[in-house]
């Protein structure tokens, strides 16, 4: 008998963030990114029996077409193929593999109970909130994270603005970030982030914050990270300064390779200069350093 239905599509880097929100939207139970060597990047997402499988397929191909229209790479076709229960549940767990991340992270999820080698395990259950370590994006930020923290020395506190999963501010406090507030404006998200940082045991040490960026009163901390995406960067550029101590640290994660340049040159008119980059997957994550000086002081303040 089918129970569930496993839908998969071919996509890009520019593609593939706008098809997995369609793919939720459409009642995805969960959607996961694959790279196989040698073969098209392609999406798989699971639906529940009561799905309408058949309609799938014609669903994405118009949601592909608008895409097209708005100039993004074509969308290949969505094939849809029945699964046994166990199939799915297999399937979806064998996905989420431990995942080390920089000199001294590991991200699991909460099934797995991987040797940690000296690393600092970060366990995730992938779920409806973004960031399950996975993500390009994600690694990047962990990546600079720690790279900050180990240059810079002991940080009291930090933001972690659109905090999904938690899974950054969790990072930053077993990476000795003395407290952190994480901001999302997504209920839901928080509801999971608590949760997270709860199992991850630093609920007293990272505070869970229903609120949007730009608008939630937040003190300025010594380091800012925001994994959003390059509009959001670009709409928050000028309220950036007013969250990171002059001297302290904005670490931009969300950012297309093609689109980190613009990100940089629209922040350097805030007052803030690279201090280093990353790469993966397609997705630039950037630190840049809040110069300190009359031009930050007087955004500070803003
Ligand atoms: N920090 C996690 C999640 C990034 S996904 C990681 O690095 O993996 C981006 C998150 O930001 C989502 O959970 C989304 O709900 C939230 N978000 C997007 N724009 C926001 C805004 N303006 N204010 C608050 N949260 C926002």
């Amino acid at each position: 008998m089918v129970t569930y239905w496993e839908l998969t599509l071919p996509a890009t880097a520019e593609t593939s963030e706008a098809l997995t929100n369609f793919l939720w939207e459409l009642g995805a139970l969960g959607v996961v990114e694959e790279e196989p060597a040698g073969a098209e990047a392609r999406l798989r997402a699971f639906f529940p029996p009561t799905a309408e499988a058949g309609a799938l397929p014609a669903r994405l191909a118009a949601y592909g077409a608008g895409l097209a229209a708005l100039g993004f790479p074509a969308v290949g076709p969505a094939a849809v193929t029945p699964l046994a229960d166990r199939d799915w549940a297999v399937a979806w767990r064998e996905h989420f593999r431990p995942v080390a991340v920089g000199r001294r992270l590991l991200v699991a999820p909460p099934w797995e109970r991987p040797r940690a080698d000296g690393r600092l395990v970060i366990t995730i259950e992938p779920g409806r909130a973004f960031g399950s370590g996975h993500h390009g994006s994600t690694a990047g930020c962990l990546t600079l994270i720690e790279t900050v923290l180990d240059r810079g020395g002991p940080v009291a506190c930090a933001l972690d603005l659109g905090t999904g999963s938690v899974i950054l501010a969790i990072a930053a406090a077993r990476l000795g970030v003395g407290s952190v507030v994480a901001v999302d404006d997504d209920p839901d998200a928080v509801a999971v982030a608590a949760a997270n940082a709860a199992g991850n045991g630093v609920a007293d040490r990272v505070r869970c914050l229903l609120g949007r960026v730009g608008e939630i009163p937040l003190a300025p901390a010594p380091l800012a990270i925001a994994n959003l995406l390059t509009t959001a960067h670009v709409a928050l550029a000028g309220r950036y300064p007013a969250h990171v101590l002059p001297g302290g640290t904005l670490v931009l994660g969300g950012i297309l390779d093609v689109e980190a340049e613009r990100v940089a040159d629209v922040l350097g008119g805030h007052g803030f200069v690279g201090a280093g980059a990353v790469s993966l997957e397609g997705w630039t994550t950037l630190a840049l350093r809040h110069a300190a000086g009359p031009d930050a002081t007087f955004h500070a303040g803003a």
